[in-house]
This record gives structure tokens, sequence and C-alpha cells, in this order.
């Protein structure tokens, strides 16, 4: 039997356990650091979509226009947690940022440990960093202690942030 787009999109997918944890894309990663999924639409061409794009058009049933930013609250370019409510959302179109950067600093967001880690990285460091986690979950499934390690490059040699 031949799984559903929808199927194979969301066997891609690893949600932490609480309402609040990010949901993270375990499928191909692109050098952008950001997820990549290929759809096939029956007699179309293949088309490549960002994972948190689709999940976020799918979970929401809005369409995105292509100009549309989607921001990470979270700051975990490979989450891909949706929600139509934009209070629980992780991702958002551009005006909500504000807002959900507010509420990510007030610790609301359960992965909050991850701001401003992912800002300012360069692209290679970024990239190395999506890889790492996306390998991490996808051998482990979900695992606070792997993901953590994984979002801060936490080395033998690196002191722990916090
Ligand atoms: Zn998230």
């Amino acid at each position: 039997m031949r799984l559903s787009e929808h199927d194979r999109f969301w066997g891609y997918v690893v949600k932490g356990p609480a309402p609040d944890d990010c949901w993270l894309w375990t499928g191909a990663v692109s050098d952008d650091g950001y997820g990549r999924f290929w759809t096939k639409p029956v007699g179309g061409r293949q088309r490549a979509v960002r994972p948190q794009r689709y999940a976020f058009e799918e979970v929401t049933g809005a369409a995105l226009s292509s100009t549309t930013l989607l921001l990470h609250a979270c700051d975990v370019p490979l989450c891909v947690h949706a929600d139509a409510d934009p209070e629980r959302s992780h991702v958002s179109p551009g005006t909500h940022r504000d807002n959900m950067l507010d509420r990510a600093q007030k610790g609301r967001h359960r992965n909050g440990w991850t701001a401003d880690r992912y800002r300012g990285l360069p692209r290679e460091e970024r990239v190395r960093q999506s890889r790492e986690l996306r390998d991490a979950v996808r051998t482990h499934g979900w695992d606070t202690d792997l993901i953590r390690r994984a979002l801060n490059g936490i080395g033998p040699d690196q002191p722990t942030l916090w």
C-alpha cells in the first residue's frame, strides 16, 4: 500500500510528549539547516517544500503565499509544531513574531532553552546542528537530554549553558 502524502509527511515528525514541546522533522535537511519534504502530486512534478510550511498549511487550513515568511518562536529550524491557535503554535507568519518571542522569553515554551542559540550561528554550524539533531531524534526518538545536547552543540570542552 502506498502511503498518502499526509502519512508520509507525519511519519517524518517526532512529537515531544508535552503539549508545548517541539515537533521535530527527521527527514531531509537542506544546506540552510531547514528541512525539505518532497511532495509527489499525482501527475504533477516533484516539489520540495519546507516541512514547517507544509505542517502549518495542513494544520491551520490556511494557504501561505510564497512571500510570507514562517518564523519559529522556538528557534528550532526543524520544528514543525503548527497550531491553529497562534498562542500555541511554534511557527507563525511574521506578524505574530514579536508576541511569540516575548512569550518564549517569558519561558512559556518548554523549549525556551534554544532561544538565541541558533540565531547568529554561521550557516554551516546551523546545518551541522540541524543534522545532528535530526540524526539523534531519528535514532533515539524523543530524548530530552540528547536534544538539548544537539541544540547546544555541547562537546567535552564546552561548558553547559544552564
Ligand atoms: Zn518548536
